[in-house]
Parts: structure tokens; C-alpha cells; sequence
């Protein structure tokens, strides 16, 4: 799958404590199944580890994407774990797109929060 931010760069899946999801070697953002970001979320820190890398550099969390499996353009909300973070969601599959360091931003504040009430 090509990257929703990066013009040209592809998704690698990845496995994280038996889920597999897609990174971006690029610019680190990853593409969450549904069921899969909020498992990850409530999962023990060190064996997600692989996943909590990037820094929020700004530019890719403002650009505008479209989801990676079906191409709807992805709809921008805020998380409810930590409302300063704002993340990419597609209407359609119901995946969510996070960019480099949103992961590990998001999973700093209150575990436990089911992925039903994330988006
Ligand atoms: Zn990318
Ligand atoms: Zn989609």
C-alpha cells in the first residue's frame, strides 16, 4: 500500500505483539486496522516498543490523505485519549492512520479506553 502523507513511499507491514500492522519507513506513520489500535493501545508498553518511534514533525499531520486500502479521503479528528492529538480516520474501513509519533503520544494518557471511544 502507498504511504497517505508521503508522495511515493510504501507501507511495510509489520508484526507488534502478534498484529500486524503497515508503517511507513518514511515518515513512521502507521495504518491501525480497526480492531487493532486500540489492542495496541492497551497493550504493555514494552512489546509495542517497535511502534512508539517518530517525532511529530508538524507538516504530515496537516496534510490532507486518503486511506491507503480503498481511497476515501481520510476524515481528521481528535483523539479522546489526548485531545491535542489530531488523527486520520477513513469513514469507509473504519481504519486510522497515525503519524510518526502518535502512537506513542496517544499512549502516554489513560490506558484502558476501548477503541470505540477514541474516534
Ligand atoms: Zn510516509
Ligand atoms: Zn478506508
Amino acid at each position: 500500500m502507498d504511504c497517505p502523507k508521503c508522495d511515493g513511499a510504501q507501507l511495510e507491514a509489520i508484526e507488534v505483539d502478534e498484529v500486524e500492522v503497515d508503517r511507513c519507513g518514511a515518515c513512521a506513520g502507521i495504518w491501525f486496522d480497526p480492531s487493532e489500535l486500540g489492542r495496541l493501545l492497551d497493550d504493555d508498553t514494552q512489546k509495542v516498543g517497535a511502534i512508539m518511534t517518530g517525532d511529530d514533525d508538524g507538516g504530515h499531520d496537516q496534510r490532507v490523505a486518503s486511506c491507503p486500502r480503498d481511497g476515501t479521503r481520510l476524515v481528521r479528528v481528535r483523539s479522546i485519549r489526548n485531545s491535542a492529538i489530531v488523527i486520520d480516520t477513513c469513514t469507509k474501513c473504519r481504519g486510522i492512520w497515525l503519524d510518526g509519533g502518535e502512537f506513542r503520544r496517544i499512549k502516554r494518557e489513560q490506558p484502558g479506553v476501548k477503541l470505540g471511544e477514541l474516534v
